[in-house]
């Protein structure tokens, strides 16, 4: 790695919102140089002028990042403007309708694990060709509280980010000795713009009522992203696979 000494080419997913800008906007400050990848073009572009105001370098690329052609022009982008990829973070990501699996339709279901972990193993399978033949990376993923327990959302989301512990452990384990560090942070709830549109009809939220509890403080986006920082840092150097609560605590109750 390059360290915390400027210049790391990165990239962040969802960057034009919540959690993915604050990372994005923190990773510039501190003189990385942003791949801002997002849905969103409007967020994206603004998100973009919000680091070049402050005199980072930044470059946005819209498109939806479960489409392999969309992940291709992030990497590429990445490679082309900044000279590899030092660090990846697989951020975006969306909320399900909070259903339990009998309510769960086919759409809901492709579409969550399409966002949350296609779209994650398709980043990373497209930058760890960069990382390899520099010998170095670090990929942070974020995945939830749901990663851990099965009353933080429906069963879609829940298995979705399961699944990104799965994926982030077996990318620490395959690369370790290639310099390539993987890391995930598990927010709690965060002040962010996603959206949660529970089915009320569905037997999930009345299921899940009970159980939702001992949540502790909700976090700031900002919060979420001194730690994403933190496992992109040379600071980490010999944290890999680790699966961070940035929850205050409710994963202890
Ligand atoms: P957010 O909605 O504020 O930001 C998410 C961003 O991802 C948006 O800008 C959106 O346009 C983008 N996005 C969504 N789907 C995309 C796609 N297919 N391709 C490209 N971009 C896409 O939400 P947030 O809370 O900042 O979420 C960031 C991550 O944090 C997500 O993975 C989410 O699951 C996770 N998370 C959030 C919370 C919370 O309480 N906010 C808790 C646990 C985990």
């Amino acid at each position: 790695m390059t360290g915390d000494l400027n210049g790391r080419s990165v990239i962040v997913t969802g960057a034009g919102s919540g959690i993915g800008r604050a990372a994005a906007l923190a990773l510039a400050a501190q003189g990385d140089r942003v791949v801002v990848a997002d849905l969103d073009a409007e967020r994206a572009d603004t998100v973009v002028e919000e680091i070049e105001q402050a005199g980072g370098t930044a470059v946005a690329v819209t498109g939806d990042l479960s489409e392999q052609a969309v992940v291709d022009r992030v990497t590429a982008t990445a490679v082309e403007r900044f000279g590899g990829v030092d660090v990846l973070v697989n951020n975006a990501g969306i909320m399900d309708s909070m259903s339990a699996l009998a309510d769960v339709s086919d759409t809901e279901w492709e579409r969550v694990i399409r966002v949350n972990l296609t779209a994650p193993f398709l980043l990373s399978r497209a930058v760890l060709p960069h990382m390899l033949a520099a010998g170095r990376g670090a990929i942070v993923n974020t995945a939830s509280e749901a990663s851990l327990r099965g009353s933080a959302a429906g069963a879609a989301y829940t298995a979705s980010k399961h699944g990104v512990v799965g994926l982030t452990k077996s990318l620490a384990v395959m690369y370790r000795k290639n310099g390539i560090r993987a890391n995930a942070v598990c927010p709690g709830g965060t002040a962010t713009a996603i959206a949660v549109e529970a089915d009320r009809t569905a037997h999930g939220p009345a299921a899940l009522g009970p159980h939702f509890v001992n949540l502790g403080r909700v976090s700031q986006p900002e919060e979420q992203a001194a730690v994403i920082l933190f496992l992109a840092s040379d600071a980490a150097s010999n944290i890999n696979g680790a699966i961070l609560p940035v929850d205050d605590g409710w994963s202890a109750v």
